[in-house]
């Protein structure tokens, strides 16, 4: 089953090809660091940590770029209102260098949690000042840019296919980007390239430029840095839904003029929101949104819980966050957890009662079966609460025990639930039974045989026996099926 991608560009599941045979070059949008993540945030991370792992797991390389947004996003979205950096900067009584690398390390300890592979290049808007005025100035050259009093802006009219990727008419676009009045722009949704510090006002984050002493529009950041680590043309480009009307749409349209390339990217994935009290989109300018520490750790919860509730949800549905789904989401690992430890304990008492082995020969090819239901699952768009039902399955199949924990392994590869981890962790021998265990071999070497059969038996009652053999007393736990 060949992998197929919902794109929004077509608006269609395709099969899905790289440029280049075996190795895919995909970008996705990252944080602006004015702020901690929120789960929102998070779960479109885990979306495209899923797409990665599916790309591994289907064979391919991937080089993964995301950029960190630490200038010129401004409150207003379209250009208008404050960076966000420098507000978080004066929330804080901080630096805006010191925010956004503060906010920088939070958002790597919040993946690292969940599971989230890094990306290999994770690029700053602040370190490309250079690229970014390359571009602009590509555009200005081409007749795409224009000047006004507060910044270059991008003529929207001058790029005919401005709504192919939101498939939405020109009309309405403009309709909702009538919210920021700027009367000198030619046109609603024209946006800013580069925005010109305010006269009398000192940022802290400010450059030189040929148009005058400013910082880049939010948009062009992606564009240049994507250009410059993933080429002129490349795979895949993702983010949440919203992206796709402003942020995606201008991306798209200023590399595309300014490269004279289309398609500029291949296959674009949007997942939906995590939405909170009854379909309300959770956001950070929001104020009142929930962190990964005080929705999930805080709770009690193991982040991968949480990680666990998004694979629950096809990434292009909308998800409600709650509490009780949260409760949910943690009984539902807590029990796959047990299921894999209750098969490595039966798995263990089976090879030292004799037993294993028996069925070997037939283990290969019957959990060929799951694997396939699995890739296809998988491959169908990402389908992963399907994926999961497959693993479910597996484990009440009848299969040979051996098999089904190696076919779960292998699927965790994609679901990032550390099930090895889980699994070990439970068998790690808990010191109070490794210092009976100590003491008794003590007894024997005084042939004390009375006391050492008194600590087994006390090592008995914690749930474990020790065997002796020729190499000293191996632990074991002792199997309660
Ligand atoms: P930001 O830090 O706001 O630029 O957003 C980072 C990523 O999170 C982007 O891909 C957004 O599309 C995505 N995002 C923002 N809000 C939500 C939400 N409520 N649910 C899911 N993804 C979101
Ligand atoms: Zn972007």
């Amino acid at each position: 089953m060949k992998l197929r991608l919902h794109n929004t560009l077509t608006k269609k599941k395709e099969e899905f090809k790289p440029l280049k045979e075996g190795s895919v070059k995909m970008y996705a949008c990252g944080p602006t660091v004015y702020n901690y993540a929120h789960i929102g945030n998070l779960r479109t991370y885990i979306f495209e940590d899923i797409l990665k792992r599916a790309l591994f797991y289907n064979g391919f390389k991937v080089k993964h770029v995301m950029n960190v947004t630490d200038v010129g996003h401004l409150t207003g979205d379209r250009d208008m209102g404050e960076d966000k950096i420098e507000t978080g900067a004066k929330r804080e009584g901080k630096s805006a260098w010191e925010i956004a690398e503060y906010y920088t390390r939070t958002f790597k300890d919040d993946i690292k949690k969940l599971n989230i592979l890094e990306p290999d290049i994770l690029c700053k808007a602040t370190d490309h000042i250079k690229e970014q005025i390359k571009m602009i100035s590509a555009l200005e050259k081409k007749g795409y840019a224009y000047k006004i009093s507060d910044g270059m802006y991008f003529d929207t009219q001058k790029f005919s296919a401005y709504t192919k990727l939101s498939h939405k008419n020109l009309a309405s676009l403009k309709e909702g980007a009538r919210v920021e009045k700027n009367p000198e722009k030619r046109n609603a949704t024209d946006f800013a390239l580069w925005k010109f510090t305010p006269f009398g006002v000192k940022r802290q984050m400010e450059w030189d430029s040929p148009w005058g002493k400013g910082f880049p529009g939010w948009h062009i950041e992606c564009s240049a840095m994507s250009v410059k680590y993933l080429g002129e043309q490349f795979d895949i480009h993702c983010g949440g839904i919203d992206h796709i009307d402003v942020h995606h749409t201008n991306e798209l349209a200023q590399t595309e003029a300014a490269t004279g390339k289309s398609p500029w990217v291949r296959f674009w994935l949007h997942g939906a929101f995590l939405n909170v009290s009854g379909g309300k989109k959770m956001a950070k300018s929001g104020g009142n949104f929930l962190t990964l520490e005080n929705a999930v750790i805080k709770k009690g919860f193991n982040p991968l819980a949480y990680r666990f509730a998004t694979l629950n949800t096809h990434y292009r549905k909308p998800m409600e966050y709650s509490e009780i789904a949260m409760v949910n989401a943690q009984n539902g690992l807590n029990h796959l957890y047990n299921q894999l430890r209750e098969l490595r304990r039966k798995m263990r008492y089976n090879q030292s009662a004799g037993k294993a082995g028996r069925r070997r020969a037939t283990a290969e090819n019957a959990s060929q079966e799951f694997k396939e239901k699995f890739l296809s699952a998988m491959n169908d768009d990402l389908n992963m609460p399907k994926a999961l039902a497959v693993a479910q399955d597996l484990l009440k199949s009848k299969l040979p025990d051996k098999e089904k924990l190696a076919a779960i392994l292998d699927f965790d590869r994609v679901f990032g639930l550390s099930f090895k981890e889980a699994i070990g962790k439970e068998e790690a021998t808990p010191e109070e039974v490794k210092k009976l265990a100590d003491e008794r071999e003590a007894a024997r070497e005084k042939k004390d045989w009375k006391k050492s059969d008194e600590l087994r038996d006390k090592i008995k009652t914690l749930g474990y026996t020790v065997e002796d053999s020729g190499e000293g007393a191996r632990i074991k736990k002792i199997n309660t099926k």
